[in-house]
């Protein structure tokens, strides 16, 4: 990886160079919550002023611009014997401004699901190659447990990542792309003063986690306590309502179907994000329902953020974000969750 800084004011002229060849999509302030706080979300922007990388999190990850909730898979046309199948990948060129690295991490889980196992999804693939990432770092929120989940470090997956030095950005270059675009505003070389600057905030970063789970038995705990009441306390609360896999940037279970037009000429096959925690989120032909008890639905999720994928992946798919946490009207909390395992455990 190579580094560079780049003085602040030549940020904006990166930025608009960007605006110039992609859609952008960047923190943007839409609204205000009841403490007077700014509430952001990713959104396309078209100007500089439009973007705030002053943010704190947003609700929803940027997960949307890469496994949209909906999207047409393909459509069929019908003509007497004859039929015609339609399919368009994304390839409009991209950039996604501002994105922390544990949701940089939420890309690169979604990347052994989506590109590298047996299944990859030219859809996803489409998108992911052609957008262009541009990461920042930040002081984690109060609730945030990325660095217990290893995410709040991220050294691919990547086309720039900033870090914050006051009147400059400490700037790390992992691609050709990114090199190149460097080339047109002015940076400088790293000096000491800047690496040490750099390992300072690094520093504050680290030591700015308040939350803490512990991870390293988890997937044990789990298994010990398939049967706990701890399932039961919060499976009981639990609203069916989706809202924590909707939020998630590694939640992607979906569902596909075929809608065909009333005469028979076309029909669309339509993929759809789901949630494990709904209530027909298992519920098969004839009307058996593998999970009908929320209390089970809400385990099962648990078992695949911190059980399932670390199997078949060799890390958690949770990277500690707690926006499920965050949006949960029922007040379930992994950070909570866990700690009641542990407790249970013992
Ligand atoms: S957001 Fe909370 S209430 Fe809604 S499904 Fe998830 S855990 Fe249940
Ligand atoms: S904290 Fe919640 S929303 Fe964030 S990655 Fe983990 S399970 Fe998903």
């Amino acid at each position: 990886m190579l580094f560079k800084i780049l003085p602040k004011e030549e940020f904006r002229a990166l930025v608009e160079m960007i605006l110039e060849a992609n859609e952008v999509i960047a923190p943007k302030a839409i609204a205000t919550n009841a403490r007077g706080e700014r509430i952001h979300q990713f959104l396309p922007i078209r100007s500089f002023e439009e973007m705030d990388l002053e943010y704190k999190s947003t609700e929803y990850s940027a997960k949307t611009y890469f496994l949209p909730y909906r999207e047409n898979l393909c459509t069929f046309e019908f003509e007497g014997e004859d039929w015609q199948q339609s399919i368009q990948y994304y390839i409009q060129p991209r950039a996604i401004i501002g994105l922390r690295a544990h949701d940089i991490n939420a890309l690169l889980k979604l990347d052994k699901v989506f590109i590298r196992d047996r299944f990859p999804s030219p859809y996803y693939i489409s998108r992911r190659k052609n957008t262009f990432i541009v990461g920042l770092d930040h002081i984690p929120e109060e609730d945030e447990f990325s660095r217990s989940m290893g995410t709040h470090i991220v050294t691919h997956g990547f086309d720039l990542f900033l870090t914050d030095l006051s009147d400059r950005y400490f700037v790390a270059i992992n691609s050709d792309r990114a090199f190149s675009l460097l080339q047109k505003v002015k940076t400088r070389d790293v000096a000491d003063a800047d690496t040490h600057a750099y390992l300072e905030v690094r520093r504050r970063i680290r030591d700015g986690f308040k939350t803490h789970i512990e991870v390293h038995s988890l997937p044990n705990v789990l298994d010990l306590e398939f049967t706990s009441k701890v399932w039961t306390k919060w499976g009981e609360k639990c609203l069916n309502c989706g809202s924590c896999a909707a939020v998630c940037p590694t939640c992607y279970c979906y569902g596909v179907t075929e809608e065909v037009t009333m005469d028979f000429k076309k029909a669309t096959k339509v993929k759809q994000l789901y949630s494990c925690n709904l209530v027909d989120f298992a519920r098969v032909a004839g009307g058996h329902d593998f999970r009908s008890d929320k209390e089970a639905r809400l385990k099962y999720r648990y078992y695949h953020q911190y059980r399932g994928f670390l199997e078949d992946y060799g890390e958690p798919k949770c990277v500690g974000c707690n926006r499920c946490g965050r949006v949960c009207l029922a007040g379930i909390k992994p950070a909570a969750v866990i700690k009641d395992l542990y407790e249970e455990s013992v």
